[in-house]
């Protein structure tokens, strides 16, 4: 069993009754995790099924008559995956167990009003709800290697993605408060991982998420005043809605994303839509994830990552690490540190570096 301390750097949504985030859900920490974990199952050259599809189901009978030697390979043999192994599928049940057992997580502000925040020549905007902030107690349970495994998640998930939905507009940066006290994952964890996987390999799903096809950045800085956020592009109308919660997060994705789509992305390099997301009937999810802001250090940072599959990856990406845009966006100077593995190879360093 490990208790990991999880306190909210940008507000978390996990769903609720009625649109209201009444308390932190399981389901929606673990619909995050086994998203993240399938992309690094994929970069590590494992097999990850599509779960929307609900493809893995246990056959009790081909798990029996299979001559595999290990574990791993008979459950595939039995019509698993390498991610429904640990998180389950039909007649399979899922390795460990999660629970939120000290939530004191509050809301970001009362009432289920949203956030507009309509940067400059945009009609709509984005509307944002409150999600919670504050502090809360993960347990994990089962067995030793699936802990372990869980842990290695967290771990990542902390310093580069993101717990709960809606992270494309910034919500679930966590930050795991007693890490030093924790049994840590090994920390050959993830190449023995591989290794295990690579038997698997067998090329690229490009229409799934794939670590191998993203690329991570952070953004920090130190703002000269209090109040840096107040001069953004669209921040003149919600002034007074910020500044109660301003000294613990900024909604800042919009203004990026804003930004990026609008004064920077060129049609050559492919369908505005697909990556930015739309919200119509089909619902498109964007593939940019950008955190709102959160105090670090005696500074400030932002976190964020982008899925480069069915664009020209190599000038989205420059655009997006383009520190000049960051900075004339937020009216601060700030750096910015950025990694996009796109191997194997480099995905286990840059998972080892973590
Ligand atoms: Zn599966």
């Amino acid at each position: 069993m490990a208790d990991i301390r999880i306190k909210t750097l940008t507000p978390l949504w996990t769903g609720g009754v009625d649109g209201k985030a009444d308390r932190i859900h399981e389901t929606g920490l673990l619909g995050s995790m086994r998203w993240w974990y399938e992309a690094i199952v994929r970069g590590l050259g494992g097999t990850a099924c599509d779960p929307s599809r609900g493809e893995c189901r246990f056959d009790r009978e081909k798990f029996d008559t299979s001559t595999a030697t290990d574990d791993h390979q008979r459950l595939r043999d039995a019509g698993l995956c390498d991610v429904c192994q640990l998180f389950g599928a039909t007649g399979w049940r899922r390795r460990f167990r999660i629970a939120v057992v000290k939530d004191q997580t509050v809301p970001l502000w009362q009432g289920d009003q949203l956030l507009n925040i309509r940067p400059p020549g945009r009609n709509r905007g984005w509307f944002l709800p409150p999600g919670r902030m504050g502090e809360f107690t993960l347990r994990l349970d089962g067995d030793g290697e699936s802990i372990a495994r869980m842990l290695a998640l967290l771990r990542f998930v902390e310093r580069w993605g993101s717990l709960g939905a809606k992270p494309q507009l910034g919500y679930g940066a966590v930050e795991i408060q007693n890490w030093d006290e924790i049994e840590k994952p090994p920390k050959e964890l993830w190449r023995e991982e591989a290794q295990r996987l690579a038997r698997n390999r067998d090329g690229r799903d490009r229409n799934l998420p794939n670590l191998c096809d993203f690329g991570f950045f952070r953004y920090r800085f130190q703002p000269v005043s209090a109040a840096w956020w107040s001069r953004i592009g669209g921040f003149e109308r919600v002034v007074t809605q910020v500044r109660p919660f301003a000294t613990q997060t900024v909604p800042v994705a919009p203004a990026l994303k804003n930004a990026w789509r609008f004064q920077h992305w060129q049609r050559a390099w492919g369908n505005d839509q697909l990556f930015w997301g739309r919200v119509a009937a089909d619902r498109i999810r964007s593939k940019v994830a950008v955190s709102w802001a959160y105090p670090y250090d005696d500074g400030w940072e932002i976190r964020g990552s982008a899925w480069l599959a069915g664009v020209r990856a190599e000038p989205v990406w420059q655009m997006l690490i383009n520190t000049d845009t960051w900075n004339a966006t937020l009216g601060v100077s700030g750096t910015l540190e950025a990694a996009r593995p796109r191997t194997t190879d480099e995905l286990l360093t840059f998972l080892e570096r973590i």
